[in-house]
């Protein structure tokens, strides 16, 4: 049995205090929702703050409710890189996950697959457990092209999924689906996670958890996370909102 994963990802909202009190709701309430494991990602500037407030929370409860997540990092130990951050910083930060490869950091920022999967392989390096995202754009759906383009950016990490013995998530987001109010039907996403399971090493099969992400919300979440292969979702709009994110973790219970 795969245990359900419910991350949220911030992006560039919540760096400070806000970052804080919403993890704390979060934390409260993913601490009464059994079985399912809940990380948020806030940004860079609250996650050492976030990460010590779920650490004190944890000591009080004997276990940590929610995990901390960084959105990215630069795969180099350290250098003249101005303005990033490396795997080891992060996990100094008080994390234990990072988002790899979103397809904003693929889009916007250029990140190529080898790029992406260097990155999964670092993550793994520093003791992080990377969250890889994969996804097709409108265009490559359109085309016929959605399990050519998503195993193509699946197996370009095969040597890093690999290495990281089934602790690698895999979160399929249809780039048209992100941030667009349009999700992909619980069907189609479902075929989507078979293809990927069926094209992951057979060791790693049955333990890899397969998120699925691209406007998850309360009222769709049910549906997805009934699908067989749907471990779990990557959500971002609907992670601002407490008491949202804490209906999409019940769905997920
Ligand atoms: C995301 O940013 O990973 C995401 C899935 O966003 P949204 O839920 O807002 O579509």
């Amino acid at each position: 049995m795969r245990t359900k994963l419910i991350a949220g990802n911030w992006k560039m909202f919540h760096g400070g205090a806000s970052g804080v009190e919403l993890a704390a709701e979060v934390a409260r309430i993913a601490a009464r929702v059994p079985n399912v494991e809940c990380v948020v990602a806030p940004p860079f500037t609250a996650l050492a703050a976030v990460a010590q407030m779920v650490s004190e929370i944890g000591e009080q409860l004997g276990h940590r409710p929610i995990g901390v997540a960084a959105q990215n990092f630069y795969p180099e130990e350290k250098g003249a890189f101005t303005g990033e951050i490396s795997a080891r910083m992060i996990a100094e930060a008080g994390c234990h996950w990072v988002i790899v490869g979103h397809s904003e950091r693929r889009q916007l920022f250029a990140e190529t697959d080898a790029f992406v999967a260097k990155k999964v392989g670092v993550a793994i390096e520093n003791g992080l457990h990377p969250i890889f995202c994969v996804g097709e754009t409108l265009e490559e759906r359109g085309a016929g092209a959605t399990l050519e383009v998503v195993l193509r950016q699946v197996n370009a990490a095969k040597e890093a999924l690999t290495a990281g013995k089934g602790g690698v998530v895999i979160a399929y987001e249809p780039v048209w689906a992100i941030g667009t109010g349009k999700n992909a039907t619980p069907a189609d996403a479902q075929e989507v996670h078979a293809a990927i399971r069926a094209a992951l090493e057979p060791s790693l099969r049955e333990r890899t958890r397969i998120l699925y992400g691209g406007s998850v919300k309360p009222d769709n979440a049910a549906a997805l996370l009934g699908q067989p292969d749907i471990d779990g979702a990557l959500v971002g709009g609907a992670s601002l909102d407490a008491a949202g994110f804490g209906a999409i973790l019940r769905a997920a219970s």
